[in-house]
């Protein structure tokens, strides 16, 4: 969790800097609904254990509010309120017509069986269950959290409601109404903004080396889709160790062998070495992709990076002080709420299908995604050139002008009520 409080002290620094009005400025400096619960789960060995968890609400003017549900030991309601915070700006950035939203249990779920997972995710859903709904605020997953657990979970709450209840929920098995493309979603999102950074630095994949820090669902998927594409992959790691090959690597194969169990430090490929995880952070690429946790470039290392663009694959991963630090030193850092943004885009079609009962084939999905991405990449770096900004700067302050409008054009009456 960025201990600097980045995520809001970059919206008060736009806040400060754009033109709107007070109300809106009161309105988005604090989270609408923090609802801390706690959620009992029967081990298998009879005992009970309680866990803390959190759901946090930050503004839904823009529409019903949507974001993941983590399982971690770490989770905090700060770190909660700060990704609900991102959530609001990265669907207001994409034009959705959701509000921001994040949930979290405090718990290793690696301690836990496959059952006590299963009655973890329902008795979670028991708890929030009066606060979520398709209408009113749509859980999707995240760290430690897939498909199966939303299986779980929109099972739950459609136990509860006495009624199929589809759209509460995005990121389903897709016999349960998961979209097609949405596993995939995040890493193409990213994909599509390396694609449009790219062109408009007149750089072909080809000449692009990448490093890739993370290789799981949000990585992986962006390693491989990014050397089809032509990049050229030079280094992938996980929490368990690096590999390097200067000349390029297959990530598909490797990811292929992750997914069924094994680790990159247990790995090898044609001309790679093993390296330190740290060691991959200061390679000399082109552009650093990170795609694991929070913070993993702070004020401590972000000296040592020597690529020349950093991707923000992961939410958070550039801690404030870097990410100042970096601009200092000519370091570009495509932001979160921008590069991630394809799998909350893929949730809105998930939401989309759900509701009107239809089903979107792999194709349609992903050139949806596309015609989604590529403009409001656009528009975030020509707001970014036009008004000497970052990019992070651009997106929030695009999003902040679509909610400050939104907040202005619904009128004041619930704010006038005693
Ligand atoms: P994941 O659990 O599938 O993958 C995380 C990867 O990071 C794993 O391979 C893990 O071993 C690796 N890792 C952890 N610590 C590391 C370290 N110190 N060095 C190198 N690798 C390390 O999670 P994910 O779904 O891919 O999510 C990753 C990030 O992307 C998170 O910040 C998440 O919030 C964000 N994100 C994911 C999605 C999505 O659709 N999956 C969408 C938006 C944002």
């Amino acid at each position: 969790m960025s201990k600097d409080n980045g995520g809001s002290s970059i919206l008060a620094e736009i806040l400060e800097r754009l033109d709107v009005s007070d109300d809106t400025r009161k309105m988005l400096s604090r989270a609408q609904r923090r609802l801390e619960v706690s959620v009992p789960v029967r081990r298998d060995d009879g005992t009970l254990s309680v866990y803390r968890g959190w759901r946090v609400q930050y503004n839904d003017v823009l529409g019903p509010t949507k974001g993941g549900i983590r399982f971690h030991p770490g989770v905090t309601l700060e770190e909660v309120t700060d990704l609900a915070r991102w959530m609001t700006i990265k669907c207001a950035l994409l034009n959705l017509p959701f509000g921001g939203a994040k949930g979290g249990v405090q718990v290793d779920p690696k301690e836990l069986s496959g059952q006590e997972k299963e009655r973890l995710s329902r008795s979670f859903i028991r708890a929030i269950t009066d606060i979520i709904g398709p209408d009113r605020d749509i859980p999707a997953p995240d760290v430690n959290t897939g498909p199966r657990v939303m299986g779980w979970m929109v099972d739950e709450y459609s136990i509860i409601k006495r009624q199929q209840v589809p759209a509460v929920v995005t990121g389903k098995p897709l016999p349960l109404g998961g979209s097609a493309g949405r596993v995939e979603a995040t890493g193409r999102g990213a994909l599509h903004v390396l694609d449009v950074w790219a062109g408009r630095q007149g750089k072909k994949p080809e000449d692009v080396t990448i490093a890739v820090q993370g290789f799981g669902n949000a990585g992986g998927n962006f390693a491989v889709l990014a050397q089809e594409a032509g990049y050229k992959i030079v280094a992938v790691s996980d929490s368990s160790g690096a590999l390097h090959a200067a000349e390029g690597l297959d990530p598909a194969p490797l990811f292929e062998k992750k997914q069924s169990g094994d680790t990159i430090g247990d790995l090898g490929a044609k001309g790679a070495e093993q390296i330190g995880t740290d060691a991959l952070l200061a390679l000399d690429v082109d552009v650093l992709a990170l795609a694991a946790l929070q913070d993993a470039v702070t004020e401590k290392n972000a000296g040592d990076v020597q690529a020349g663009m950093i991707l923000e694959i992961a939410n958070g991963p550039v801690s404030p002080k870097a990410d100042a630090a970096l601009a200092e030193r000519g370091v570009q850092v495509l932001p979160d709420v921008l590069v991630n943004a394809g799998g909350v885009t893929v949730s809105y079609f998930e939401w989309i299908q759900g509701r009107s009962g239809d089903y979107w084939g792999a194709e349609k999905v992903d050139s949806r995604l596309k015609e989604r991405m590529l403009p409001v990449a656009q528009h975030c770096f020509d707001r970014a050139e036009e008004d000497g900004l970052t990019a992070r700067q651009a997106a929030y302050a695009i999003a902040i002008e679509r909610i400050a409008a939104a907040i202005e054009s619904r009128g004041d009456s619930c704010y006038f009520r005693q």
